[in-house]
């Protein structure tokens, strides 16, 4: 493919509803057209626009931006999180990262702890992980029996339609890495001795498991892609063209919301700070 398809990189990578997605076939070095140079401007375009579009939903106070990462280990969460932030305000944006659930969490339904983290009027809230956990992580090593984590795609779907009814815009993002690309990640983690702290031999454990996570990943995908909550498949073997479809999709997202400042108060012209 040659045609540079920025415009349509988000009509490309949204996940129809019901679609199954054959991930072994899927190619997660796809660029859609673009190359590493001509790339870095659109970036910087994108994320000076990002910057701007933030701005307004938190100084309008009226939407909320739920941005949901998921992604197999090393598919690139944490240097996705580090670019789009660059673009954002902290006082508007934050991240909530969810690790292996604590007791009071496990005493819980699966959705209590997440929901303490869902974003409030006029913020940006980006989960680094999710509760795309309980279908996926939980379902790879049984940790619930079947019938209970089946269910639960149905649950998932109505709760996100409940935080769409009020207000919540919600976009789900699946940085997809192929298994080479994994193996080159995680060796590079041996390798470089300030990197090694990320690196733990559980994570071969879970590379072992790969075809599990794949299907897992392919029924969400598969399930839970609706009208209201759509996942985006990003190819992120290559970071840079990762970068260039989140912040487009992001971009694309919140120009949709029609953002505007406030109106301000009526008379201000010709007012003039006293001395
Ligand atoms: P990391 O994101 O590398 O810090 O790892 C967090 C770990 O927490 C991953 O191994 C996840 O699979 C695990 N985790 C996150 N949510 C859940 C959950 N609901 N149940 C079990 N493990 C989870
Ligand atoms: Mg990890």
């Amino acid at each position: 493919m040659t045609e540079r398809s920025t415009d349509r990189l988000g009509d490309l990578l949204r996940v129809a509803p019901g679609t199954r997605v054959d991930l072994d076939s899927f190619d997660a070095a796809a660029t859609h057209g673009w190359a590493k140079e001509g790339a870095a401007a659109q970036q910087a375009e994108y994320e000076l626009h990002l910057t701007e579009l933030q701005e307004r939903l938190w100084a309008e106070g009226r939407h909320k931006l739920l941005v949901v990462l998921q992604g197999i280990d090393a598919a690139g969460k944490d240097g996705t999180i580090r670019h789009v932030m660059d673009a954002f305000n902290p006082q508007g944006c934050s991240v909530a990262g969810f690790k292996v659930p604590s007791e009071v969490e496990r005493a819980h339904d699966y959705l209590w702890r997440i929901h303490a983290h869902t974003p409030a009027s006029g913020q940006i809230t980006i989960f680094n992980r999710s509760h795309y956990e309980d279908v996926l992580v939980v379902r790879v090593h049984g940790l619930v029996p079947r019938a209970t984590w089946q269910r639960r795609y149905r649950h998932i779907n109505e709760w996100e339609r409940m935080l769409t009814d009020e207000g919540t815009t919600i976009v789900k993002l699946f940085l997809y890495i192929d298994r080479d690309e994994q193996r080159e990640r995680l060796q590079a983690r041996l390798d470089e001795p300030d990197k090694r702290w990320k690196f733990s031999k559980g994570d071969l454990a879970e590379r072992d498991r790969w075809p599990d996570y794949i299907a897992a990943f392919e029924e969400v995908l598969r399930r839970t892609s609706t009208e209201w909550a759509p996942w985006y498949l990003i190819p992120a073997n290559r970071k840079w063209f990762r970068n260039l479809a989140v912040a487009h999709i992001l971009g694309e997202t919140l120009d949709a919301l029609d953002l505007r400042y406030p109106q301000p108060e009526e008379g201000l012209e010709g007012i003039v700070i006293p001395r």
